[in-house]
């Protein structure tokens, strides 16, 4: 969001971001590094994507290519388009028109979501209260059968 910062770390990093929808007919491609990388907790991403809250990945315009398929669009309020795949519905982008020349991309799209670390939050107070973005993850496959089988994982961990 800081003009600064953004022109720093265009200048410290290239980058290749590669995206796409879950059926693969929407890919994209971002160049360079994104301009910020932020969760939001409002009621309106969290229908939208069914999540509990959205992290999202802001990339210039400019910076971003369609590689196939186009995104399909929906004014979800005044100045607010939400962007999907009209084919397998997977959620895409978001884009606001307060912040013009650039979009918001859901940071489940891209392949490596795993170095987008959000580092802030927009509508904080719209958090659902049980949500944790710090809570202990499940050992894998294991706890998703304990869970199938209805049977809660105790709370000691089996590893400190
Ligand atoms: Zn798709
Ligand atoms: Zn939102």
């Amino acid at each position: 969001m800081n003009g600064d910062w953004a022109t720093f770390s265009m200048a410290v990093m290239s980058e290749t971001y590669d995206g796409r929808c879950l059926c693969s007919e929407v890919r994209f491609r971002a160049e360079g590094a994104p301009k910020w990388v932020l969760w939001c907790h409002c009621e309106s991403c969290r229908r939208h994507s069914g999540a509990p809250a959205s992290v999202f990945v802001s990339f210039a315009d400019d910076a971003v290519t369609m590689i196939s398929g186009e995104i399909a669009k929906f004014t979800s309020s005044a100045g607010v388009e939400r962007g999907f795949c009209a084919r397998c519905g997977s959620t895409l982008t978001c884009s606001n028109e307060k912040l013009p020349e650039e979009t918001h991309f859901h940071v489940g799209a891209f392949e490596r979501a795993d170095e987008l670390t959000p580092t802030g939050a927009f509508f904080a107070g719209e958090r659902l209260p049980w949500f944790n973005d710090r809570a202990r993850p499940f050992a894998g496959l294991s706890a998703l059968a304990q869970v199938a089988m209805g049977r809660r994982r105790n709370s000691k961990s089996t590893k400190s």
